[in-house]
């Protein structure tokens, strides 16, 4: 078993201080295959210090400066790139299809990306009349609590990471404790690239001590998440008492909507890659299908069959698309709900069963399970699932299809296929989401703003929006006239 993971404090890679460690299991065949340190708010308090200590020096650093330690670990990330999809697709299932053509290069990219454009971060300058001249100036936060999820482990934590750093913040950074892997690796990434001791901590551990120290903390000035919805809340409300920010990216059940003149090959291809990319286990998947009545029967079965060949099986062979979920109590989530619709009026069109191949018996595998004619209103069309599980209802109307998308807690994403494209931008004004795709799901480029409204949260991750989430704008005013201009001028000179 590999034992050699190590957390980054102050500069150091630590194990933890009463030497608890955590067994990763390979969600392909159900064993642990590594041991990372679990840490504790000890670590947590550690490493906020040193965050504390680092920041004045960091932030005065040219940004450019910064920047060159950002290209070395892109440069590190993509010497490692063999062992890091491996690792990826190892510690939560991902299929090499994803981790190796999409997160690893595009952690390396987004690193140079900000890198590059957190350099031209620029304030206003506003004149007050002839006696004043006032400005805005960005600055970072401080210290800031990155909390991230294991569905995109490496990426996610350098979509935090590298803005944080750019604009002159210090961080403490803890990964997902069942995928901690990767981002154990960027520790090391940290120190060879020379990085200043403090100025990016990675501490181990559960939600419950580590994250939760970390959010309380009141050295910290602002936490990042992306997670579940309900853990957003949790963080939310540890951090009012200190009246402390939480920018957070958080779960989505979203829609995709076909409507009757839509190009059915194109709506299946979606369809298929919205609903089943990285086996179901995205934000911003698409698990609610909302189909026109009239193309409804010829889509269902085009997409039924499509999912159907979709080849499942060990997550590190280039042809597999459909690996594991990412851990036993995970599976056993997406079981119940797939049970719960099965109670249901819902018909089961595809899976449902827990696949039992030589490939598949040993690990958390879900098979792609499609249910048709449910009730937009039921728990299974409702909840987030995040897994490789779909449901499918029938619509009249256009307006319908807005007002079944809109009917849910979450804001994440939606599309709509349809050749009528006035109508795709009409309804897309109409959806309550953060994203919205016109004859496209799942497409994300991180130069375009990427987050949701409601019960996804409410920041914005990627982009230059992205460098607004940590720094502030500080007001400058600078007086021209030599005499403070107040209304009291005249009484106070008497
Ligand atoms: P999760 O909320 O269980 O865990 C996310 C992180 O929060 C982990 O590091 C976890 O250890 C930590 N955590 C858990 N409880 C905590 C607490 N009480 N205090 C502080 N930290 C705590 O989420 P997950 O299961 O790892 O990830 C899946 C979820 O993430 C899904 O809901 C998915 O939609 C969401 N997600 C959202 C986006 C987005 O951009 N909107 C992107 C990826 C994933």
């Amino acid at each position: 078993m590999d034992e050699k993971y190590r957390m980054l404090i102050d500069g150091k890679l630590v194990q933890a201080s009463t030497g608890a460690t955590m067994e990763i299991v390979n969600p392909a065949d159900g064993k642990a295959f590594a041991i990372a340190p679990k840490g504790s708010p000890v670590e947590v308090g550690k490493a906020v210090d040193a965050a504390w200590d680092a920041q004045p020096g960091w932030a005065s650093m040219y940004s450019g400066e910064r920047g060159k330690f950002l290209f070395k670990l892109a440069e590190l990330i993509r010497k490692e790139y063999d062992e890091l999809w491996r690792l990826e697709t190892m510690q939560y299932g991902g299929p090499r299809s994803k981790t190796a053509n999409f997160d690893i290069p595009v952690a390396a990219d987004m690193l140079e990306w900000m890198a590059g454009i957190g350099r031209g971060l620029s304030g206003l300058t506003l004149p007050v009349g002839s006696s004043a001249r006032a400005m805005t100036v960005r600055e970072p936060l401080g210290v800031l609590g990155l909390i991230t999820p294991w569905n995109f482990p490496l990426v996610t934590a350098i979509a935090k990471v590298a803005p944080a750093l750019i604009t002159g913040n210090t961080c403490v950074l803890k990964p997902p404790s069942c995928a901690p892997l990767t981002v154990l690796r960027l520790a090391e990434f940290a120190v060879e690239a020379g990085l200043p001791a403090g100025v990016l901590n990675i501490v181990t551990g559960h939600g419950s001590s580590v994250g939760e120290a970390l959010v309380v903390h009141p050295k910290v000035a602002k936490i990042n998440f992306t997670g579940d919805s309900s853990t957003g809340k949790r963080i939310m409300s540890l951090a009012s008492s200190a009246v402390k920010p939480v920018a957070s990216e958080l779960g989505g059940k979203n829609a995709f909507i076909v409507l009757d003149d839509a190009d059915l090959d194109a709506a299946v291809e979606g369809a298929i890659w919205g609903s089943f990319f990285n086996s179901g286990q995205n934000c911003g998947s698409c698990s609610r299908l909302f189909v026109q009545e009239g193309i409804y029967g010829r889509f269902v079965e085009r997409f039924v069959e499509a999912a159907r060949r979709l080849p499942m099986g060990d997550p590190l062979k280039p042809e597999t698309m459909i690996g594991p979920v990412a851990y036993k109590g995970h599976r056993d989530s997406i079981e119940r709900f797939v049970e719960g619709a099965g109670r249901s009026n819902a018909g089961l069109l595809l899976g449902g069963e827990r696949p039992s191949s030589a490939e598949t018996k040993n690990g958390f595998f879900v098979a792609p399970t499609i249910f048709e004619e449910c009730d937009p209103k039921s728990e299974f069309m409702q909840e987030e699932i995040f897994g490789p599980v779909v449901g499918l209802t029938r619509f009249k109307t256009p307006d319908e299809a807005v007002a079944l998308t809109n009917d849910t807690r979450y804001g994440l994403c939606a599309s709509v296929w349809t050749k009528d494209v006035r109508l795709g931008m009409v309804m897309a004004n109409q959806i309550k989401a953060g994203t919205v795709w016109i004859n496209q799901h799942l497409a994300i480029v991180f130069e375009i703003p990427w987050g949701g409204c409601k019960e996804s949260g409410w920041s914005k991750e990627n982009s230059t929006l992205a460098l607004e989430e940590y720094t502030m704008q500080k007001h400058v005013w600078i007086d021209l006239a030599g005499t403070p201009q107040t209304p009291w001028q005249d009484l106070i000179r008497q």
